[in-house]
C-alpha cells in the first residue's frame, strides 16, 4: 500500500483555497489509507520565519493548526497526526543529509530565491529548508507527497537526496512522487486577481465569522461584461460562478448558469444564494472548531497519540540509516 506524507503549515488561519485544495485532499488520501496518510504540522520549518520567535504564537499555531483540520475533516483516528518537533528523528536525518547535499543544489531553489532576495541577513536554515523537507517525507520512507505545484521542485530535490543516499550506502529510500489535487487547488481570491492567498489579503476564512464573509463577498467582482442588471452574463468568466462550484448545490449552481447568461437573476441575489451554501458547509467545521477549543485536551491528546504513531515508524528507518552510515560501530 502506498503512504503518504504532507507537511501542514502551523496556521489556524485556513482559508478555503486550503480547504479545497490540501483539506479535503489529505480527508480522501485518508479515507483510502488509513495510518498509512501521515500529516505533520512543520513547526520546526516555521522556525524559519521570524515571526515564529514567539514561544506562545508558534505554540498557539501548532495547536490551532491541528484543531483546524481536525474540524475539517481530518480524523487523527484514522490518520496519523502528529508535531514535527515531537518526534526528534526529523532533526537527526535533516542533518545527515544536510552533510551530503551541496549548497550549490540549495541556492538554485526558487523559493530560497523569492524568501531571501530582500533580506540583509539570511538565516542559514532558509537554506536548509528543503533538506529537513526531505527528512520529513523519506523519514517514512513515505512514495506518495500531496502537495502544491509550488513544492514541486523541492520534492526533484528530495528525490535526488534519495537516489544520492541509496547509491552511496545501499537502497533504503523511495523516491516520492507528487499527487496535486484537481482543480480545487486554484481556488481564486475574493478580489478575483489570481489565487487565493494569505499573502495577497484575498481569502475567504474557514473559520471566518459570517457577517465578514458576506461583506467580503458583497462587494467582491463578477462577470466584468454585466455592467447593468439586463445585461446577459458569462458565469464562466465570474468569480462567484467558480464559488458556487464549490460550495452550492449542483441544481443551484445549474440555475446560476442558466439565469446569469439570460439576465434572469441579478448578482447580489446570485450571491445570497451563494452565500447560503457557505453558510451550510462551514457552520459543521466552525460546529467542531468550538467544541474543540473548549476541549483543548482532545487536540493535545490526539497530537500525543500521533507522535507516538509516528515515531513508531520513524525509530526503526533512523536505527537503519544509522547502522548504514556507521553511526552504530
Ligand atoms: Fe456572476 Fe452570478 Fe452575477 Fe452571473 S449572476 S455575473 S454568476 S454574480
Amino acid at each position: 500500500m502506498p503512504r503518504a506524507f504532507s507537511g501542514i503549515q502551523p496556521t489556524g488561519d485556513i482559508h478555503i483555497g486550503n480547504y479545497f485544495g490540501a483539506i479535503q485532499n489529505y480527508v480522501k488520501l485518508g479515507q483510502q489509507l488509513g495510518k498509512q496518510a501521515i500529516y505533520c504540522v512543520v513547526d520546526l520549518h516555521a522556525l524559519t520565519n521570524p515571526a515564529a520567535y514567539d514561544r506562545d504564537l508558534l505554540a498557539s499555531r501548532t495547536f490551532e493548526a491541528t484543531l483546524v483540520n481536525m474540524a475539517a475533516g481530518l480524523d487523527p483516528e484514522q490518520v496519523i497526526l502528529f508535531a514535527q518537533s515531537d518526534v526528534r528523528e526529523h532533526n537527526e536525518l535533516a542533518w545527515i543529509f544536510t552533510t551530503q547535499t551541496p549548497v550549490g543544489e540549495l541556492e538554485r531553489m526558487t523559493q530560497y530565491k523569492d524568501k531571501t532576495s530582500k533580506l540583509e541577513s539570511v538565516p542559514s536554515g532558509l537554506l536548509m529548508y528543503p533538506v529537513l523537507m526531505a527528512a520529513d517525507i523519506l523519514l517514512y520512507k513515505a512514495d506518495t507527497v500531496p502537495v502544491g505545484e509550488d513544492q514541486e521542485q523541492h520534492l526533484e530535490l528530495t528525490r535526488e537526496i534519495a537516489r544520492r543516499f541509496n547509491y552511496h550506502f545501499g537502497d533504503t529510500f523511495p523516491e516520492p512522487q507528487a499527487v496535486h489535487a484537481e482543480d480545487a487547488l486554484r481556488v481564486p481570491g475574493i478580489d478575483g486577481q489570481g489565487k487565493m492567498s494569505k499573502s495577497k489579503g484575498n481569502t475567504l476564512g474557514v473559520l471566518e465569522d459570517f457577517a465578514s464573509i458576506w461583506s467580503k463577498l458583497k462587494v467582491a467582482p463578477t462577470d466584468p461584461a454585466r455592467i447593468r442588471r439586463t445585461d446577459p452574463g458569462d458565469p464562466h468568466h465570474c468569480l462567484i460562478y467558480h464559488y458556487h462550484k464549490l460550495f452550492s448545490d449542483p441544481g443551484v449552481t445549474a440555475v446560476v448558469e442558466v439565469e446569469c447568461a439570460r439576465a434572469g437573476i441579478g448578482c447580489v441575489d446570485c450571491k445570497k444564494f451563494l452565500m447560503t451554501g457557505v453558510e451550510r458547509s462551514l457552520t459543521p467545521i466552525q460546529d467542531r472548531a468550538r467544541v474543540l477549543r473548549a476541549d483543548a485536551d482532545v487536540v493535545h491528546g490526539a497530537l500525543e497519540r500521533g507522535a507516538r504513531e509516528a515515531q513508531a515508524i520513524a525509530a526503526p528507518v533512523m536505527q537503519e540509516v544509522r547502522e548504514k552510515i556507521g553511526l552504530v560501530r
